[in-house]
């Protein structure tokens, strides 16, 4: 099966907030280049309508007002990062956001709520000592995505939506990236196409845990990819659940997504199945805790058993006033109905859910990578925010280094040549998706899946130990052994979903061993990662972060390049 072949100067493998960014911005750039640049942007779902960032409902961290600043932003992310994040990707980070965001609002068109005198309106976000969140109601991302398609739509921006990227494709030489190798999913048939520059926009998403929250179509495939590549792989120990995702029986999609963070910071409550507070017991800040605080406590208390009918806990918010919770939270409202609940006057099951992977592939503040020729941005990339992100940094994350790496890759491809694939390495990707159509032993996907979700979510999950770890590593590769083995009939290629759903498990079983693999390296308890035979912080002088390359895991130290634990940046800190 020869793939079919293409060429572009510029190639985004994804339309979330880091994709859509990275095109404009390359788009931009390239108006000042002598001869026109070709931008594609390749997509496995519809451009505009897949991906996490156009689920953001909370909002977009960013230092506006006048009592705010950079500098608190910083210390908030550092802080909240426990130690961890790359400080000089943190910085860029809360200091582009600013930039960013009046782009957002007054270039590309977005509307978000304002206070009565003309100002934006920022609410609070848990994990942060100003509010500082940015907003369109509790719908956020379906405003920032609609702006962000129309404007990519109105250029001339190529476009391979419903096409799945299955691997990078180096160079004959072996030493830069040569392009990427697609299943166009309509059909089922390949296409290779060329680039001089990829950027990795592919955005994460654990969704190998029973609960989580993110998209469908993510399945870590970036991430695979950059594993096979051979790219460090930094932090994948880092899982953040988010505390409230919905909890609506096993026979709905909607359990698992995600009640927004804006609930616990406009003050809701958390209650066991007697109906009662606990988070007080845990930490002074209660449900204004960071998240890994509060989904650990709510994991802790439903252990002890006292749980709601369907096996989590309940958040209640009617004691804000019905009318209020109605009116600040009117899509959260809206999905609890659907699902038979009452939010603004009743109570609503809740667990914690997997949400957003803090880990991912190395980077420059350029947003190159070690492969030349390849960019990353957006949940892809590990190192912004170190053990944990805090709520309203991520979508900050993929569009301020989106924009990034679309300056980054305009320029970059100025003074470079196409550069001829490795042949036989397109082959031998076209023979590793075919694996299954090969095979002969019949296989349960939905059982292989179940699997996946238990021994992640038991083992691999908010409370780790070295025997659950080590369990999961086994589980996992025997996971991989019977995927390995699978067979699917060899029926039509065309929205074959079963063959996409083996794919995607096939991507969630290689980062799951990551992260396992990650997650027994790490002998302390950082952020979202909490070992119960290690429940130490350890020494933040001395962090370090996991870095995974090759099969070959290292502890890389922290360099503290702006501000040292105990240190602030803050004039007035005590
Ligand atoms: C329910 C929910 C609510 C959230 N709320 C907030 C919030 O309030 N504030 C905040 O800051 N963050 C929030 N986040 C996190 C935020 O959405 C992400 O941090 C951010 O949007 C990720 O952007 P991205 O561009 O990296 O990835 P995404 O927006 O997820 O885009 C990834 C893209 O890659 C495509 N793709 C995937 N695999 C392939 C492949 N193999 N080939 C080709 N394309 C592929 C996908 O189809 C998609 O287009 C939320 C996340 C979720 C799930």
């Amino acid at each position: 099966m020869a793939p079919q072949a293409l060429d572009t100067d510029i190639l985004i493998l994804g339309s979330g907030g880091a994709g859509l960014f990275a095109a404009l911005h390359a788009h931009q750039a390239q108006l000042r280049a002598a001869s026109p640049l070709s931008i594609t942007v390749a997509v496995k779902g519809l451009l505009g309508k897949c991906g996490c960032t156009r689920m953001v409902q909370g909002g977009y961290n960013v230092a506006l007002a006048r009592e705010d600043s950079v500098e608190r932003h910083f210390m908030d992310t550092i802080e909240g990062g426990k130690w961890l994040p790359d400080q000089d990707l943190a910085w860029q980070l809360v200091t582009l956001a600013v930039e960013r965001i009046r782009e957002l609002e007054n270039e590309l068109g977005c509307f978000f709520d304002r206070n009565p005198d003309g100002t934006v309106h920022q609410k609070a976000f848990a994990g942060q000592t100003f509010d500082r969140t940015v907003h369109k109601g509790d719908l956020t991302g379906i405003e920032i995505i609609n702006r962000l398609a129309e404007q990519v739509w109105s250029r001339k921006i190529n476009r391979l939506e419903e096409h799945r990227a299955v691997e990078l494709i180096k160079s004959s030489s072996g030493d830069s990236l040569a392009g990427v190798l697609f299943i166009d999913m309509r059909t089922g048939e390949y296409t290779f196409v060329r680039a001089k520059a990829v950027l990795l926009g592919t955005g994460g998403g654990p969704t190998m845990y029973k609960y989580h929250t993110p998209s469908g179509d993510k399945s870590c495939d970036g991430l695979a990819m950059a594993l096979r590549a051979g790219l460090p792989l930094r932090d994948m120990e880092m899982v953040q659940f988010h505390p409230t995702g919905l909890l609506a029986g096993t026979h709905t999609r909607m359990t698992g997504t995600v009640l927004e963070e804006g609930l616990r910071g406009a003050g809701g409550y958390l209650l066991d199945g007697s109906k009662e507070r606990f988070m007080q017991h845990y930490d002074p800040k209660a449900e204004r805790a960071t998240r890994d605080l509060v989904s650990r406590a709510m994991f802790t208390e439903m252990r002890k058993g006292k749980t709601t009918p369907y096996g989590g806990l309940y958040i209640s918010m009617a004691h804000l006033g019905p009318e209020r919770v109605r009116r600040d939270f009117k899509g959260m409202v809206e999905r609890c109905a659907d699902c038979g609940f009452d939010l603004a006057g009743g109570l609503v099951e809740v667990v914690p859910t997997a949400h957003y992977m803090m880990g991912g592939v190395e980077f420059r503040g350029d947003c190159s990578t070690a492969l030349p020729g390849l960019f990353v941005a957006g949940e892809d990339a590990g190192g912004v925010h170190g053990a944990n992100r805090l709520g309203g940094n991520g979508v900050a994350n993929s569009t301020v280094f989106g924009a990034v790496a679309g300056d980054t890759m305009a320029q970059w491809v100025l003074d470079q040549d196409f550069r001829a694939p490795d042949r036989a390495a397109i082959e031998a990707a076209v023979a590793a998706c075919e694996l299954p159509f090969r095979n002969r032993s019949p296989s349960d996907i939905h059982s292989l899946r179940e699997k996946l979700y238990d021994v992640m979510w038991d083992k691999v999950g908010i409370i780790r130990d070295a025997a659950g770890l080590a369990q999961a590593e086994r589980a996992l590769a025997g996971l991989d052994a019977e995927l390995e083995r699978c067979s699917l009939p060899d029926a039509n290629r065309a929205f074959n979903l079963t063959w996409h759903d083996w794919l995607n498990l096939r991507s969630l079983v290689a980062v799951s061993r990551v992260i396992t693999a990650s997650a027994i390296a790490r002998t302390d308890s950082r952020g979202a990662h909490f070992r119960s035979d290690f429940p130490d912080t350890g020494s933040l002088e001395q962090s370090t972060f996991t870095s995974l390359q090759n099969g070959q895991l290292t502890m890389k130290p922290v360099a503290f390049t702006r501000v040292r634990p105990g240190e602030s940046l803050l004039k007035n800190a005590a």
